[in-house]
Order: C-alpha cells, then sequence, then structure tokens
C-alpha cells in the first residue's frame, strides 16, 4: 500500500536532497533519497540538491564527488544541482559559496536587535550547564544581557521567544515544540566565525524557494527552532515538513557514516545492484512490505496524495 501524503501542500513543491560531504553515503542517505526523490515526483515537485559543507573543518571534496557519484549510481537526478543554473544567476547550492547570504540574514537580524555576541565555550558550558553533546541542554542566556561588541573569538546567537511553535509533519501530524526550552538563545555563528547547522539550512531553505522538507526522524527536534528563526528572518509562508523513520543498526543506534557495512561504497564493490540498495532503504523504513528491487523510477509510485 502506497504511503498515503494529504495536504494542503503547495503546489509541485520544491523539495531537497542536503547531505553534508563529511563522510560517504550510506543506507540512511539512501533512504532518505527514497522519500525525498518519491515525494517530489508523487506530487510533481522538484529536488534542489544542496551540499551541506557549512562545517568546513569536516568536509572533504573527495566526500563530494562519491555522493555525487553515488547518486547517478542510484539513479537519482537532482532538478536542480550545484551545476545548474538556478533562477538568474550561477547556482551556489554549496553553502561554502553563500557566506555573503549568511551574512545578509545575520545583519537582518541584528537590525532587528536581536543577536547578540557570546563568548562562552563549549568547555565553560559544559562545566555550567552539563556536557551538551549527548543531551540537549538549552543555553543559560549567560551573555544575554552583557552587550559584548562582536568580536572575533566571539559566536552569535539569536533571541528565541519563549512561546511554543506548532506544526503538522504529514507523517507525524500535529506536533508542539518550545524551541527556547530545548535550545534557549540558538547559536547562529560560532567562535571560529563558522555558521551553524541550524542557521544554514533555515536561511538556504528560505532563500531557495523549498516549501517541502522530507527529512529523518532525528531532525525533529530541529523543526521548532528553524521555524521560528525563519519567522525572524523574515519568511512569511513556512515550508511543510515530514520527517521520515530511521534506519537503526543491530544495536538500535543511528547508522553512521563509520558504520562501513552499510555504505553504499560498501554495497557497491559486494556487488548489490542499485535497484537493491533502493528496495532495501524503503523496506527499512516501511515503504514496502517485503524488500524487493526497486527502480529509480518507481519511486514515486510508493506515495499516494490523499
Ligand atoms: N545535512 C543534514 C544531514 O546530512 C541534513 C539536514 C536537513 O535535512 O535539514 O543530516
Amino acid at each position: 500500500m502506497p504511503f498515503s501524503i494529504s495536504g494542503p501542500l503547495a503546489h509541485a513543491p520544491l523539495t531537497r536532497f542536503a547531505p553534508a560531504p563529511t563522510g560517504y553515503l550510506h543506507l540512511g542517505h539512501a533512504a532518505n533519497a527514497v522519500w525525498v526523490w518519491g515525494i517530489a515526483r508523487a506530487l510533481g515537485g522538484r529536488v534542489l540538491l544542496r551540499i551541506e559543507d557549512h562545517d568546513r573543518s569536516r568536509c572533504r571534496p573527495a566526500y563530494e564527488s562519491a555522493l555525487l557519484d553515488d547518486l547517478d549510481w542510484l539513479g537519482l537526478e537532482p532538478d536542480l544541482a550545484p551545476t545548474t543554473d538556478y533562477r538568474a544567476g550561477p547556482c551556489k547550492l554549496r553553502q561554502s559559496e553563500r557566506d555573503a547570504l549568511y551574512t545578509h540574514a545575520l545583519d537582518t537580524l541584528r537590525a532587528a536587535g536581536l543577536v547578540y555576541a557570546c563568548d562562552c565555550s563549549r568547555k565553560t558550558l559544559a562545566k555550567e550547564v552539563g556536557d551538551l553533546r549527548d543531551v540537549e541542554t538549552p543555553y543559560n542566556g549567560k551573555c544575554r544581557e552583557r552587550g559584548l561588541p562582536s568580536a572575533p573569538g566571539r559566536g552569535m546567537r539569536v533571541r528565541l521567544s519563549p512561546g511554543s511553535e506548532t506544526f503538522d509533519d504529514l507523517r507525524l501530524g500535529t506536533q508542539e515544540q518550545v524551541p527556547f526550552e530545548q535550545c534557549g538563545d540558538l547559536l547562529i555563528q560560532d567562535r571560529l566565525g563558522h555558521w551553524t547547522y541550524q542557521f544554514a539550512v533555515t536561511v538556504d531553505d528560505w532563500l531557495e524557494g523549498v516549501t517541502l522538507i522530507v527529512r529523518g526522524e532525528d531532525l525533529l527536534s530541529s523543526t521548532g527552532r528553524q521555524l521560528q528563526l525563519a519567522r525572524l528572518l523574515g519568511r512569511g509562508a513556512p515550508p511543510r515538513f515530514l520527517h521520515h523513520p530511521l534506519i537503526r543498526n543491530p544495536g538500535g543506534g543511528k547508522l553512521s557514516k563509520a558504520n562501513r557495512d552499510t555504505g553504499l561504497s560498501e554495497l557497491r564493490a559486494g556487488g548489490e545492484r542499485p535497484e537493491e540498495v533502493l528496495g532495501a532503504a524503503a523496506h527499512a523504513t516501511g515503504l514496502l512490505t517485503e524488500p524487493r528491487a526497486l527502480g529509480a523510477d518507481e519511486l514515486g509510485a510508493l506515495f499516494r496524495v490523499a
């Protein structure tokens, strides 16, 4: 039975596949691609390929070429990619090429008095509020009223409001989140001057005109804060969201780029065919009751618009 999606949805939505070139793609990315391309094809929409290389210290050109090659092997062609023309100008879909846009977005927030400089390091915060790596602990607001001038070595945070954000996930139904309680004032630029994932992705989804975000459930808790940030930046109509199931490793954890047995290059080297990989990814995320070979041109048929 196809997965049923019900509206209201933008006509011919623009969605995106947004890998970070910090490692090789694995079966979890293939699953995300199945949902992204499948939904786009079922709704007569388009897929944009964004290279999320905001974390310059971990990204490598070799990972970007490998992921382009893997997509090609899977038979998944984006409608817009970093090499195609987008609107009038050259298509800057690599985050590393979009610095001016992020700076402009930061200036907009600054002009509205919504940002402040922050010199708290991860280490000091870990001492004061606990280790932020494992469980999310909200920022304690230490620099909120200090009025520090922005300077090299200081990060930037945006003031979030205490209210809740409600959205209708196309798979999980109504969701309510209170970003200020989850994360406190959001870091948008770190102390080294790098744009954070939350900021870059929100600016990109808005300025690239993405209307439907299809991604794994691991990012569900980011959605409320991205909605609030988009509104503060001036985005009118918010995008719609669908968070799909994740593929777990046998221990129950999330697949990661370090899980060699599910890496696409390992599967390819082991003689798997692209149809088998797509079928396995669709099956593992509940789109097929039995694993079977699935061609890229069949993905749209996995979804039905109700
Ligand atoms: N770049 C993120 C990842 O590879 C995806 C971000 C998103 O879909 O918002 O997990």
